[in-house]
């Protein structure tokens, strides 16, 4: 091992927490970025990260890895201590459950502190300077975290009063303007990265219900389960069946890899549709149904019988039903928003 300093970075792919690899990278520093990763945010990196590791090296220079915390995340969002944001966003904690990793990973790395974007007052729940401050008690990171876009808004850390890091030559960004920070990118000759809207999916309204509803409804919650509601149309069914129909190729495909052991998926035999995956129900009123409902999001043939051959899969066993499309008077109840 060398002597060169190394700091784990929190990095969440956004201009921020880019600049933040660079700032500290630019004294000195070896920046080893952590992705961290669950089903709720960033979780298709897990099947493509030697290409996403490629694609920051080469754009921002940046060494990144990948990191899937989702059992832990899913744990946590039983009862975050902090609370939710609007909607189904543990933001508090969410940070501070990626600090705790990040400290749990130091010594693995050799790192002698960590880093992340934040700026104080960028974000009205978990960039308050008041929240900043739980969230580096919470997560025992003190005087380990140096946020170095605000850190001269902030009591010094270890790595600053060490000497690794030079206050004077840190940035200084606050507040939710982000003219500093494009200034700043430009002088590392980043033009091209991500906006800051998030991909959080649980601070989308319509999926963060479904979230919600699971939570409601079960003492575990597990990843299968997760994944299978944040997928296309959705519906529950009479006898406990939770039915997923693709709305696109790229969701056919998707609800297709999804399948689990015990799962069945019904797609239409004899002209285009929809793939969908029943789940938790066998019952033969609950497949009837999804045969219906496959049906009824299938293509139609001007002219042409309306019923359709379904073919159903369980566990690499086929099935063919005959169904007629489910008519809209049995539509209500069943969908799931
Ligand atoms: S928006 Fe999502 S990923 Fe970002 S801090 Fe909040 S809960 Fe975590």
């Amino acid at each position: 091992m060398d002597n060169q300093p190394t700091a784990l970075a929190l990095f969440s792919g956004g201009l921020d927490s880019i600049l933040a690899c660079r700032v500290v990278a630019e004294q000195g520093v070896r920046v080893k970025a952590l992705k961290f990763v669950t089903p709720f945010f960033d979780y298709d990196l897990l099947a493509r990260e030697a290409q996403y590791r490629k694609k920051i090296r080469e754009k921002y220079d940046i060494d990144v890895e990948v990191k899937d915390i989702t059992d832990l995340y899913l744990q946590l969002l039983h009862d975050p201590p902090h609370g939710f944001g609007k909607h189904f966003n543990p933001c508090i904690d969410c940070k501070i459950l990626m600090l705790t990793e990040a400290k749990k990973l130091m010594a693995g790395y050799h790192a002698s502190f960590i880093i992340t974007g934040e700026v104080v007052g960028q974000r009205p729940m978990s960039q308050r300077k008041d929240t900043l401050r739980v969230i580096e008690r919470d997560s025992g990171t003190d005087s380990l975290l140096l946020r170095p876009l605000c850190a001269k808004s902030q009591k010094p850390t270890k790595a600053e009063l060490s000497g690794i890091i030079d206050r004077e030559k840190l940035p200084y960004c606050s507040g939710r303007g982000r003219s500093q920070q494009i200034k700043l990118a430009a002088g590392f000759g980043i033009t091209d990265y991500p906006n800051p809207a998030g991909g959080c999916i649980l601070t989308d309204p319509n999926l963060a219900k479904r979230i919600k509803m699971l939570y409601r409804e079960s003492a575990r919650v597990n990843r299968e389960d997760v994944r299978f509601l944040l997928v296309g149309r959705q519906f529950r069914l009479p006898h406990g069946g939770w039915l997923a129909i693709g709305r696109s190729q790229d969701e056919n495909a998707a609800v297709l890899r999804l399948s689990q052991p015990g799962d069945l998926v019904l797609s239409l035999n004899d002209r285009p549709g929809p793939t969908a995956l029943l789940r938790h129900s066998c019952h033969p009123a609950d497949i009837s149904l999804s045969a219906a409902l496959v049906v009824r999001y299938g293509r139609k043939i001007p002219g042409g019988p309306l019923v359709a051959e379904v073919k159903v899969t369980q566990d690499q066993k086929d099935a063919l039903l005959i169904s007629p499309p489910l008519p809209d008077e049995q539509l209500a109840g069943l969908t799931l928003a």
